[in-house]
Parts: structure tokens; sequence; C-alpha cells
């Protein structure tokens, strides 16, 4: 083989390499990988931003792109499997991917799969809805000082039994917080990563707040919640909506309160991202 032919094979084998998927057709279940170093999801072809990806994350193409204009100009977007819900996402910042890359191995970043989302609790719907912006950089940890659950039965009556008591009660429009957590080792979607919630008084617009049901002044909560509240943090992290470079702090931190009581919230201090920063109290 001469210089020449190695020469066009390698340079083929470096644009084969790099190529982006825009104009291209790629076989439904490929794997498609991000090449930019910030990825804005969205929900649909140009539509509204759902969740962020990195560098290097991969999700499994469903098979549907679209062209579309955004700003002017024309993008081609692709369809794929976001955290298992649709994402979107100009082929320009996506390449293809190994299939290994996408396989069934433990995703990169984030935990979203120990989430039972709302109707897996039988969640009433919401009255209202209010937007929040994300990504959010603060994290406020709760407990419901009510009862204690450790199976998934028991923690869905008693997120259910906190959503009634929060509606029908406190007048709220939903159960306040944005997640709750059994000891069942379980996260509960109470208004998610993208509402505005009623839990942290001065904090709502801006943070989400995971709350861990039972009373945890005299012990703290099992490893099963506690491994379950940094799910819920890695997983909003994956999808955009928690900045990586969160504080986290116990609600007393931001109120007058004893909550998270004082055993988990001795327990949160020891956590790496628990900020010392000292915050204004909305009492
Ligand atoms: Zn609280």
């Amino acid at each position: 083989m001469d210089a020449k032919v190695l020469i066009v094979i390698f340079a083929f084998a470096i644009c084969l390499v790099n190529a982006n998927i825009s104009g291209t057709n790629p076989p439904n279940g490929a794997c498609l990988c991000v090449s930019a170093s910030g990825l804005n999801v969205r929900g649909s072809a140009c539509g509204g931003r759902v969740g962020g990806a990195r560098s290097g994350q991969c999700f499994t193409y469903k098979g549907r792109n679209s062209w579309c204009s955004l700003s002017g100009r024309s993008w081609h977007f692709f369809n794929f499997n976001f955290n298992g819900r649709d994402g979107w996402a100009a082929g320009n910042y996506l390449t293809i991917g190994s299939a290994s890359r996408c396989g069934s191995g433990p995703p990169p970043v984030g935990n979203c799969g120990r989430i039972i989302s709302r109707a897996g609790w039988g969640a009433r719907p919401p009255r209202r809805v209010g937007r929040m912006r994300t990504p959010v950089s603060m994290v406020f940890v709760h407990h419901t000082a009510g009862p204690f659950c450790s199976s998934r039965s028991a923690c869905a009556a008693t997120a259910r039994n906190t959503q009634r008591y929060h509606m029908n009660s406190r007048g709220y429009s939903d159960v306040g917080y944005s997640f709750l957590v059994g000891e069942d080792g379980m996260a509960y979607e109470g208004r998610g990563f993208t509402t505005v919630g009623a839990h942290t008084r001065g904090y709502n617009s801006r943070a989400i707040a995971i709350s861990v049901m039972g009373n945890f002044m005299r012990r703290t909560a099992n490893a099963g919640a506690q491994r379950a509240i940094q799910d819920v943090i890695a997983c909003g992290i994956s999808r955009g909506f928690v900045r990586s470079n969160y504080e986290l702090f116990g609600h007393r931190n931001g109120g007058c309160t004893a909550c998270p009581g004082d055993q988990l919230y001795n327990t949160i201090t020891r956590w790496p991202r628990f900020s010392r920063r000292r915050i204004p109290r909305y009492c």
C-alpha cells in the first residue's frame, strides 16, 4: 500500500471519529454521544429545554429526527432516550459512539433509577404548577416530622398522606417538597426538579427540597434513606437541574425550625457539599 492510500485512509478515519450526525440518518438504537462541553437537551425538536448533558455522555437513539429552525438557523434534531424520557438535541453536537457506551451499565453520573414517579405512588394532580428556573444551586434537607416508613407500600401511603395534609389542611397546591424519601431506600417524586415548591420560606423558587419521612430528632435516617437523598441530587445534576457545585443545607439553616431533626442534621453536616455559609433565616 503506498503512502498516498494510507493518508487517504487515515484522513477518512479521522473524519469518521469526528463526524457529527447532522444531515445523516443513523439506525434506530444507535448510541449518540455528546461532543459539546455542555448540551441543551430539549423536549422536542427546537423545543423547550428539559435538561443538560455533558461531553462524553451517551444516549440511545429512538429513530426519530427532524429539521427545525432556531434563532434563524436550521438545525437537524435527533430524539433519544434521556433518562427514561424524550430528549432532543442538535446533531451538530452528537456523534455515534460504540454500543457499549449506551449499554446497561450504570449511568455515568447520577442515579434516577430509585425515584418513584408521582404515578408510581398514586399522587393527586397538582392544582397549580409554577415553573422554576434551573439549574438550582441550593438543596435543602427536611424531615416530615411524621411517621417513619420502611416498605414500598407504607412509604407510598405516607407520601399520599403528606400530600393530602399539605393540600387539604395547609392549602398548598401540591405536596410541598420536591421529593420525599423513605427508609425503604426510595425517593418519591413530589414537585420534582422544575416546579417551585412550598418547603423552605425564602428559598422555594431557587432550591429543591428533599424530605425524609419520619422524625429524626432522636435518631438519624437509615443508610437507604441517606443514599436516596444523594441519588436524587446526583440525578438532578445528571439532568442539568442542579449545579454540580450546589450547596447543601438543612431546613434549620434557612428558617426557625428544628427540621430536619437534630440527628439527621448532624449526619448531613458531614457530607461533602454541606455548606457552612450563613444564609438569611426566614422566621
Ligand atoms: Zn423542613
